[in-house]
């Protein structure tokens, strides 16, 4: 305890040195939080000086939201958020949260010269078998998620890859492979723990603060942190797998056999896919790639057939758990600047589509000097059926989806090596899509849908939102949020403008 206690004071000191060299990059406040959080509990403190700090702040995806922060604060529960939150309401400190640290814009989840709050240190989970759900912590991914589930044979849907986190992607929707079954991954939501700004601690139900949970579905960071999530899980032991590949040639086929999957979805059997077309710059190589997954043990998996008339380059077939399936879908930290942004169309433009795929492979071309270029163009498809759920289930969601229409979101996905082309790569991405979703406007098969996890910084999926729900959800904003701390002292993701 003694040596525990010397430990802090020594930390203190060394921290107060620390803060003081570091104040002239740090912003008002800030340095008061810093100090007051380091006084409370020195241990779950880190300060730029130590390595632990170094490496905390690789564990982004982005590259570019590797910024430095004055320090990261690592709460263990939700008393210790609801202490930082206090502190740093008082201090007036501007702050970021981070969850899994997978939002790839920078400033979406941490902040140069303020403090990071890290939620990595709250982990802990339940599964609860009679009631199939599971209670999740914001410092778990969606592996952790289906590695607890896989002993009792249930699955959720959330995130498609490994280590994507579960706190940003809930909030802000949630695309799984099941949508067209269970909808999104915020309408399997059964209730949150919140710690609102000032510091107080809250459950949102569909029957206790029930404005703030229908707002929590979609409505993203504007209200609290949310420190547990129940989760709906589902009985499925078992998956049917493909992965299938395609080469340039039957790209206009890939594209129209998405089109046509999308809408003859009924949703009857959970099935989706994750549908990608990567440019390979230096080989010149162009290259489809579909991940498809259905439930149950069917090989093939049969709601996948409106691609068996294309002759794939590659075909795998496998018939295993979700555990296994999401094990290896990695998506390392750090391996480049990257940069999404998208709009979204009628699922049945699939004509559009492939004219829109093969202007981004003429524009591709034209900055191929890009030193790391990695481009993809991303088909995120939404059949009608997954917006029936929340249509149905009595509460519904933020989006406010109508569910007469299937959607595609065309999205692109760049991977770039070095900071001085930021600016040029998110002016082509901007100017690209901005072109193309007019001309889309124009033809009327435009959606003004606009999904957080895949829009650009310089993109406001509000605006896709009925006007309705957005003055909805800024009401619910004053009433849990009076002091606006999550307007104007946190930073990061897609925030409601004031
Ligand atoms: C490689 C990759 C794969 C992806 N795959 C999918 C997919 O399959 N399906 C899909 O729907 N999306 C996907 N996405 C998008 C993803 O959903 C978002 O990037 C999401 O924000 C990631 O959540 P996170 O916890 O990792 O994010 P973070 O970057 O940690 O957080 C995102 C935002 O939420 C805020 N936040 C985090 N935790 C909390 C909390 N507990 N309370 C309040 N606010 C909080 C943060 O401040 C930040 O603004 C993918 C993204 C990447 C990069």
């Amino acid at each position: 305890m003694i040596s525990q206690l010397l430990f802090g004071a020594t930390l203190f000191a060394a921290a107060k040195s620390t803060l003081a060299t570091n104040s002239s990059t740090s912003r008002p406040g800030v340095d008061c939080a810093c100090s007051a959080l380091l006084q409370k509990n020195p241990d779950s403190v880190l300060l730029p000086a130590s390595a632990t700090f170094e490496a905390q702040t690789k564990h982004f995806w982005d590259i570019r939201s590797a910024v430095i922060p004055s320090c990261m604060v690592f709460p263990s529960n939700a008393d210790e958020v609801s202490e930082a939150l206090t502190v740093l309401a008082s201090c007036n400190a501007q702050f970021a949260v981070r969850g899994g640290g997978h939002m790839n814009f920078p400033g979406s989840n941490n902040i140069e010269g303020g403090v990071l709050l890290a939620l990595n240190n709250i982990t802990d989970m339940s599964v609860d078998e009679a009631a199939s759900t599971i209670a999740v912590r914001p410092g778990n991914t969606w592996a952790d998620v289906y590695g607890a589930l896989d002993p009792y044979g249930l699955y959720t849907n959330g995130g498609r890859m490994k280590t994507v986190g579960v706190p940003g992607l809930t909030l802000i929707g949630g695309f799984h492979y099941f949508i067209n079954k269970w909808g999104y991954t915020m309408d399997s939501v059964k209730s949150y723990d919140v710690v609102l700004g000032n510091g107080t601690q809250v459950v949102a139900t569909s029957t206790c603060n029930s404005d703030l949970f229908w707002a929590l579905k979609g409505g993203a960071n504007n209200f609290g942190i949310v420190t547990k999530f129940v989760l709906q899980a589902y009985k499925v032991p078992q998956i049917s797998t493909t992965i299938q590949s395609f080469d340039e040639a039957s790209i206009e086929k890939f594209i129209q056999a998405t089109s046509e999957m999308t809408i003859n979805d009924d949703g009857q059997v959970g099935a989706g896919s994750v549908v990608s077309i990567n440019y390979n710059v230096t080989t010149d190589v162009i290259s489809g790639l579909l991940l498809g997954v259905q439930e149950g043990t069917e090989s093939p998996p049969s709601r996948f057939s409106a691609y068996t008339n294309i002759p794939p380059t590659m075909q795998i077939n496998n018939v295993t758990t979700p555990k296994v399936w999401h094990s290896d879908k990695e998506t390392p930290n750090q391996m480049f600047r990257v940069q999404f942004a998208h709009h979204t169309v009628r699922a049945d433009a699939s004509a559009r589509l492939y004219e829109i795929y093969q202007a981004w492979k003429v524009a591709v071309s034209e900055i191929k000097d890009v030193e790391g270029l990695y481009p993809t163009f991303v088909l995120n498809v939404m059949p009608k059926s997954a917006a029936s759920v929340a249509k149905n289930n009595g509460v519904g969601n933020v989006w406010g989806l109508p569910d007469d229409e299937s959607l595609i979101i065309w999205q692109l996905s760049t991977g770039w090596a070095n900071a001085e082309d930021d600016l040029r790569m998110t002016a082509w991405a901007k100017n690209f899509l901005e072109y193309h979703h007019a001309i889309n406007q124009a033809m009327g098969i435009a959606s003004e849908f606009l999904y957080m996890g895949d829009a650009g910084e310089f993109q406001n999926p509000y605006l896709g939102f009925p006007a309705e729900n957005v003055q909805r959800l800024r009401d619910v904003r004053s009433r849990y949020d009076p002091g606006q701390v999550f307007t104007k002292l946190n930073w990061g993701g897609f925030k409601l403008s004031i």
